[in-house]
This record gives C-alpha cells, sequence and structure tokens, in this order.
C-alpha cells in the first residue's frame, strides 16, 4: 500500500534501497545496472565519495537563503566554473531546480527580451515534432510530443512544429546527408516565413533528441544551417540540453560537436548528477545586457532558484568529471557501446536502428525492417522490454515517441561516465536478451 501517487498507478515498483558505482539495489539486494542513468542523470553513477562530502560540508555551512536577500558562495562558483566552458557568448546562467523549469526560464528570457528591445510582437515558438521540453505548461507546450500533450492542449499556449533532422526516417533514398540536412532546415525558414519573420520569438530544439526519439544526433552541416536561418530573421536560438548535455556526448555541450552556439542554453540532469535536483539556463550576454539596461530585473524566480545546496552537488559533479577526465571514458565506452550495439542488434529483424553520440545511445524497434513500419502500441513493447531487464539486473529507459501518428519504440541508454568496457558489454547482453524475450 503506497500514498505516493506515483506516475504509473499500477506499476509495482521495487524499491530503491541503495546505489554503488553503476549499480542501484532494491529492498531485497538485488542489483541492476544503471544503463540509462534514470534518464541520462546519474552521470557519476551512485555514492560518488567526493560529491557526497561536498554535499555535507555545504550542509554544515549553509543550506539555504533567499535569492532576494543573498548570493551565496557556492553559486558563484558553479556560475563562474560554468560560463568559462559555455558555448560562445552564453556569459551568464540562471540556476533553477530541473529542466521544466530551465526551459520555462528560457522561453520568458526570449519573450522580455524582444519586449525590453522594442519587438513585442514577437512571441511565436517554432520547435520540433518528436521533442520533449518538459511536462511544465510552457515547456509541454514546445515539445511535439502528442501522447504527453493530447489531453492538456486546452492549457497549452500555441507552438508550431516542423519535423526533426531524423535520417533514419526522413532522409530520401538518394539523397545525401547534406542535401538531408539542408531540406531538414528549410522547413524552418518555410515556417518562420509562413508566420511572418516579425512575429517569431525563437526556435528550440534538442541538439541529440533524447526522450521521444531515442537518441537521435542531427545530420553534420543541420545546425550551422539552423543558426543561419535564426540569424537572418532574428529569431533566437534556443538550445535543450537537459538530456544531451554536460558531457553525455563526449563532449561538454552537444552543440559544441555541431559547431554552433546557442542565444540561450538549457541544462539539468548530468549538471548535478542526481545529487540534487538542479537545472540551468545559460542565456547570451546581449539577452543579459537588454535586462540590465532596460526593466533591471528578469521577471520569473522561483523559491528555490541558485539553491546552495543543489549548487554544492553540481560543483562536486562538475570538478570530479574534470578531474578524472571522464569525458575520455564517455568518447571510449561510447564507442565500445556503439560497436556491441551494432554487433548485437546490426541484423536483428526487429532493430531498424542503432545510433547516438558518447554514452547516449538509441536503439529502435521495428514490426518490420524493410518498412519501418513500428509495433502496435497496443503491444506495449516497451514496457515489457523495461520488465524483462528488471528481471535480468538492468535498468533501460524505454523512450517513447510518436512516428506518423503511432507510438514508436525505442530504448535509451545513458549509462554513468564511469562505466567499464566489461560492463558495457554486460548492459548488451542482457538487454539483446530483454528485446528477444519481450518480442
Ligand atoms: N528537456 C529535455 C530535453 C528533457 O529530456 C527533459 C526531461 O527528460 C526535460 C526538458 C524536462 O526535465 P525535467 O524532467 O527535469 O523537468
Amino acid at each position: 500500500m503506497t500514498r505516493i501517487l506515483h506516475r504509473q498507478i499500477d506499476a509495482n515498483l521495487r524499491t530503491a534501497s541503495g546505489g554503488k558505482g553503476v549499480e542501484l539495489f532494491d529492498q531485497d539486494g538485488r542489483g541492476y545496472i544503471d544503463a540509462s542513468g534514470g534518464a541520462a542523470v546519474s552521470c557519476l553513477g551512485h555514492g560518488h565519495p567526493d560529491v557526497v562530502a561536498a554535499l555535507h560540508a555545504q550542509a554544515d555551512k549553509l543550506a539555504y537563503a533567499h535569492t532576494s536577500f543573498f548570493t551565496s558562495e557556492v553559486a558563484e562558483a558553479l556560475a563562474e566554473r560554468l560560463v568559462a566552458d559555455a558555448p560562445a557568448g552564453l556569459d551568464y546562467i540562471y540556476f533553477v531546480s530541473g529542466g521544466s523549469e530551465a526551459v520555462e526560464a528560457a522561453l520568458k528570457m526570449a519573450r522580455q527580451y524582444f519586449v525590453e528591445t522594442g519587438q513585442p510582437q514577437r512571441a511565436k515558438i517554432i520547435a520540433r515534432r518528436q521533442s520533449y521540453h518538459g511536462n511544465t505548461l510552457g515547456a509541454l507546450a514546445t515539445g511535439g510530443n502528442e501522447w504527453r500533450r493530447a489531453q492538456f492542449k486546452p492549457l497549452l499556449a500555441e507552438t508550431h512544429h516542423i519535423d526533426p533532422c531524423y535520417a533514419y526516417r526522413y532522409q530520401e533514398p538518394g539523397e545525401s546527408e547534406t542535401e538531408y540536412g539542408t531540406r531538414s532546415a528549410q522547413a524552418l525558414e518555410d515556417k518562420i516565413l509562413e508566420l511572418g519573420p516579425e512575429t517569431v520569438m525563437a526556435f528550440v530544439a534538442e541538439p541529440v533528441v533524447g526522450a521521444t526519439a531515442g537518441a537521435v544526433p542531427a545530420v553534420a552541416g543541420y545546425f550551422r544551417r539552423i543558426r543561419e536561418i535564426c540569424d537572418r530573421y532574428g529569431v533566437l536560438l534556443i538550445l535543450d540540453e537537459v538530456m544531451c548535455g554536460m558531457g553525455r556526448t563526449g563532449t561538454l555541450h552537444a552543440c559544441e560537436q555541431d559547431g554552433v552556439a546557442p542565444d540561450l542554453m538549457t541544462v539539468a540532469k548530468g549538471l548535478g548528477g542526481g545529487y540534487q535536483p538542479i537545472g540551468a539556463t545559460f542565456l547570451a550576454g546581449r539577452i543579459y545586457e537588454a535586462f540590465a539596461n532596460g526593466s533591471g530585473l528578469f521577471q520569473h524566480g522561483h523559491t528555490y532558484i541558485c539553491h546552495p545546496m543543489a549548487c554544492a552537488a553540481a560543483l562536486a559533479v562538475q570538478e570530479v568529471v574534470a578531474r578524472d577526465r571522464l569525458l575520455d571514458n564517455v568518447k571510449a565506452m561510447g564507442a565500445h557501446l556503439s560497436r556491441r550495439l551494432g554487433e548485437r542488434f546490426g541484423n536483428h529483424p526487429h532493430v531498424g536502428d542503432v545510433r547516438g553520440r558518447g554514452l547516449f545511445m538509441g536503439v529502435e524497434l521495428v514490426e518490420d525492417r524493410g518498412t519501418k513500419a513500428p509495433f502496435d502500441p497496443a503491444r506495449k513493447l516497451n514496457a515489457r522490454i523495461k520488465r524483462e531487464a528488471m528481471n535480468r539486473g538492468l535498468a533501460v529507459y524505454p523512450a517513447g515517441g510518436t512516428i506518423d501518428g503511432s507510438r514508436g519504440d525505442h530504448i535509451l541508454l545513458a549509462p554513468p561516465f564511469i562505466i567499464d568496457a566489461a560492463t558495457v558489454d554486460t548492459v548488451v547482453e542482457r538487454l539483446g536478451e530483454a528485446v528477444d524475450a519481450a518480442i
């Protein structure tokens, strides 16, 4: 009997009683390799002594002080560190408690920027289908996952969606990657022109699509073209790196690999590695200056912004990632994982695609490899794979998107940055067994 309204009422959840390194343990002491870090959260794994020590020290020193009275040393130190390594021009940062809050803040910063700079008619948001930007109302309105949005539509602001850059689904036979990237980005220019460029506020996208499509990076050149289009029409580019950011793809920020810097960028999950709830919105200097030279404030705020405990966790996590050169391991183990997944699933009759970057990999399941037709959603394949994997001591994230109106099945892998090759091999072996048992 539980008094908690869990995500799914009949989920029959096991109790997580502990965690050490890449493993979680349930109430009976059974271990599970945390191969998705929850949903790309636990980048350092569990029980990291340096992070635990930093949290103890911060709790001893200062747990909370309201930001309308004080800043804190730890929040300033974290900001300094993150801005120093941010994509070009992102000179300021705003700390919140998670990914959805970071997206809400980015949207409001974009809107306030245009109000402060004399373009109040700019309010329209363009985003992409097969995207997820969070579950609060502004973030949900922005995301393109119809399954999540459907019943809440009357509460959602109007957002305009274009197709994502999703080569497996939308690249035409005979079309080169470059041609496809150009055509895919053209959808943004067409939409801006259709809506009226002077009314468009921002374009929002995940550099590597996570929860709805299962680790889908754009083809080379797509985001550079997107950046050009945004610049041409004065539209702000918001990149949502809540899932794919903070080292997950092998570089600190995923957009580094696309060769672009956005005007606003959101991060969360791997920022604090799950040791505390924390997210952040990076903003360009010109947006900060518009506020500083205009109203003198950002008209927003939550009780827990810049929370010292959350900032202490994030600072410790980021220090460990840098000190232990863990992004090198993300690259090496990402390549190993990709190879092993290719060997196990390359000829599998129900695996259409294996893709991703770094330790952020997706496996897309299809009923028919030839037609790429997804399985009937009534089969609840994702849920069955998750269950079969748990029975084999493996926790993986079943990403579920919308493909042409029906729900597609993907498995998302996002293990801790500390994983080794032998554990990667075990992950792929258990996953292969789980997929075969579920189908
Ligand atoms: N943006 C992206 C890309 C995400 O993947 C998520 C969560 O999965 C969010 C935003 C929302 O983050 P949160 O669940 O921390 O509110």
